[in-house]
């Protein structure tokens, strides 16, 4: 199938939001990039064109890809604004309520071939495609961070999704220049259910005192020669979207093995949520990350 998803809608102007209008703007798709606030959305535009610069100066891109990409590009506040979508990515907070809200919202101004996909980390697609009045054309496309940077895009297909919405996901995953893993409709999908108890370890690891940050991180990172110790990856994804996966699991699964970690639960409480607000497991305030602990 070639796909015929030329304008594409993206909820949610954070991190990940962003992310993905930027790989959709340069694979040549109008982009509509919503959020709650336009500053939201100007903030997240200003910072996709200063990664942009980046892949100039790099020479992955041109000059001339950077602009013609940023002039597909367009901030909305409402739901109105994706009426011409083909497909809406949803990739707003990690909240079952907010993104039931969402779905509920889009679905009255969307066309009604228009496809939806959510970006979430852990929620049952089955259940989030029940708010939406085409289950039939929802499906999870669930990126990874930073999106302009990584490869994978795990798909997850809900117990109502068509096979045309299936080959559409695999078909949009190819144009923006990923590729593509499938998992079944399970808490935590492929990565988070291996990755999230490992960061979840961690916390309890320096919970118990067996170690502190700096020797968890590098002792994983050279170790196990990963690129980033499981503290650094957790500030990295965000503190907040990682006790919100840890309790999917933990909820999901009804088995303790992966209760979060009360560490973890004391950092989000005090809304040290990682890189993202400037502090988590390290302080972001000074030159280089110091920890926190
Ligand atoms: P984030 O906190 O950076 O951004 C979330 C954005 O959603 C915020 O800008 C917020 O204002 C906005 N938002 C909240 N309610 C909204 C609403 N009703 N309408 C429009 N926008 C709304 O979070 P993030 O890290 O970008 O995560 C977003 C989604 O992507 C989550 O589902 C998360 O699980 C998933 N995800 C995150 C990662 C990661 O590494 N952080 C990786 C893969 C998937």
């Amino acid at each position: 199938m070639t796909t015929s998803i030329n304008t594409v809608g993206v909820i949610g102007a954070g991190q990940m939001g962003a992310g993905i209008a930027h790989v959709a703007a340069l694979a040549g798709m109008q982009v509509v990039l919503v959020d709650l606030e336009m500053d939201r959305v100007e903030a997240a535009i200003a910072g996709i064109g200063k990664n942009m610069d980046r892949q100039v100066k790099k020479e992955k891109i041109s000059a001339d890809d950077k602009t013609a990409a940023l002039g597909r590009l367009a901030a909305a506040v409402d739901h109105a604004s994706l009426k011409d979508c083909d497909l809406v990515i949803e990739a707003a907070t990690e909240n079952e309520q907010i993104k039931g809200q969402i779905f509920k919202s889009v679905c009255q101004h969307l066309k009604p071939e228009a496809f939806l996909a959510t970006n979430t980390s852990s929620l049952p697609i089955t259940r989030l495609a029940a708010n939406t009045d085409r289950p039939e054309k929802f499906i999870g496309l669930h990126f990874m961070n930073p999106v302009p940077v990584m490869k994978l895009i795990e798909i997850i297909r809900g117990i109502a999704t068509s096979d045309e919405t299936y080959e559409m996901a695999e078909a949009v995953s190819k144009r923006l220049g990923k590729i593509t893993a499938v998992s079944e409709d399970f808490p935590g999908f492929i990565v988070n259910r291996i990755l999230m108890p490992m960061i979840n370890e961690a916390a309890y690891t320096l919970h118990e005192g067996v170690a502190d940050i700096a020797s968890i991180d590098a002792a994983m990172k050279l170790g196990t020669n990963v690129p980033m110790g499981p503290l650094e990856l957790a500030d990295f994804i965000g503190l907040d979207t990682c006790l919100s996966i840890m309790k999917v699991l933990y909820e999901g699964m009804s088995d303790s093995k992966y209760r979060p970690c009360p560490l973890l639960v004391k950092y989000v409480e005090a809304g040290w949520y990682g890189r993202k607000t400037g502090k988590g497991f390290y302080d972001y305030s000074g030159e280089t990350p110091v920890p926190t602990r």
